[in-house]
């Protein structure tokens, strides 16, 4: 059919075709594929609440009494009392006035970037930003200058040369974590940048809320900058187990946001059960129990790079419970993520385009829920099947 079938091909022989595996279980410490019951090290459900007793109860009971669907998008009938709690809950946890739920955080990127920056705008963005990032800069009319990952330095040069023609609002935008590295953005230093050049901060914490900081809240609290930034994304679907995403900050923003918004405007809002898990997860997130659960992930994600490192892998410091392996070659890193799950170990390979040509990796992600005796063991199996492959 035009073409696609060649598209395949040679994505194929180029070892970057990309295919489903179907989970048949919940997404707990385990999950069955394909029958066979494999430890899961690669989802973000960092805290086990995907599957926690109160999360699934709270969706559960919002289903039985508001329905399975919201019936419309947030402007004609679908803004119901589960959108705005959850709304409320989230403002109130980032620090900010007020706070807009999106159904992914890819709509929240696409529409935020979109809707708060116009023409004679400039947004600076890392070169390691997510993939919806990107895409919100494409689909934003202001100009994009993209700077070196973390590259302080490098920013500041930047946005002195622009500074001599400024004219509209700046924004700096960056990962809270980075995704593929699991290495924090160096917050402090572009708080310092965004106030010497009179710019706004965007962080996208998808990877750091719920799990960064002595109560969650995120990155910015981990670093110690928190109130210093302007617009706080972050996601439902990491951390708090369930899915959606949001914008926390300024009133006015947020008004704008449901005004222009393309992906908030044109979409169906999330289905009651969705808002109502997350609310629940927000409270056992910003309880004891959480600070309990973050406690438990720290010691494990120590304990499983301490056993990477007995073995002569070498991995990257940093605080969040993503650990990448770096290889080379998409085939013989796929060889490895594949040999692993038949022993019982489900570690994603990670491939171009997600990754530059040349540094594919074996990335695992751990859990709060992972008991410490199967890290031991499935940090030696990773030691053992990256043996001899390039890296
Ligand atoms: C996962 C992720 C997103 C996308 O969030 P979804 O809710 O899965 O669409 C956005 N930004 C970053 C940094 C992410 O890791």
């Amino acid at each position: 059919m035009i073409g696609w079938q060649n598209q395949l091909n040679s994505l194929d022989q180029r070892g970057l075709l990309r295919r489903l595996r179907t989970v048949t279980s919940d997404q707990g410490a385990y999950v069955e594929i394909d029958g066979q019951r494999v430890l899961l090290l690669c989802s973000n459900n960092y805290l086990g609440l995907a599957t926690h007793p109160k999360v699934i109860e709270a969706s559960r009971k919002a289903t039985s009494r508001f329905g399975a669907g919201s019936g419309g998008s947030r402007l004609i009938s679908g803004s119901m009392s589960c959108h705005q709690r959850l709304e409320e809950g989230l403002a109130a946890f980032k620090g900010s006035e007020r706070a807009l739920l999106f159904n992914s955080g890819y709509a929240a990127n696409s529409g935020i970037l979109q809707a708060l920056f116009e023409e004679g705008d400039l947004i600076f963005s890392d070169a390691l930003n997510h993939a919806s990032i990107i895409d919100g800069c494409r689909l934003s009319k202001a100009r994009t200058v993209i700077y070196p990952h973390g590259d302080v330095a490098a920013l500041e040069t930047l946005m002195a040369q622009e500074s001599s023609h400024r004219k509209g609002r700046w924004l700096i935008v960056t990962d809270g974590v980075f995704s593929m590295d699991g290495d924090s953005a160096p917050l402090p230093e572009l708080v310092r940048l965004k106030n010497r050049y009179d710019a706004l901060l965007m962080v996208d914490d998808a990877h750091g809320t719920g799990v960064l900081g002595a109560s969650g809240r995120g990155s910015g609290e981990h670093l110690g900058c928190l109130t210093e930034i302007d617009l706080h994304m972050g996601t439902l679907g990491k951390a708090l187990g369930g899915a959606g995403a949001y914008l926390a900050g300024p009133a006015a923003a947020i008004e704008l946001l449901i005004n222009r918004a393309r992906s908030f405007i044109f979409s169906t809002s999330l289905p009651p059960a969705v808002p109502a898990a997350a609310s629940a997860a927000l409270e056992i997130v910003a309880g004891e129990e959480g600070a309990h659960l973050r406690q438990r992930l720290r010691e494990n994600r120590t304990l499983f790079v301490a056993g990477l490192r007995a073995g002569g892998l070498t991995v990257i410091e940093h605080s969040s419970p993503i650990v990448p392996v770096i290889t080379v070659d998409p085939e013989p890193t796929m060889a490895v993520s594949q040999r692993l799950l038949a022993e019982g170990y489900f570690v994603q390979g990670i491939r171009p385009p997600t990754v530059p040509s040349g540094s594919c990796r074996l990335r695992a992600t751990l859990m709060a829920v992972h008991q410490p005796a199967d890290l031991s063991a499935a940090a030696q199996a990773v030691v053992q099947a990256v043996q001899g492959v390039p890296r």
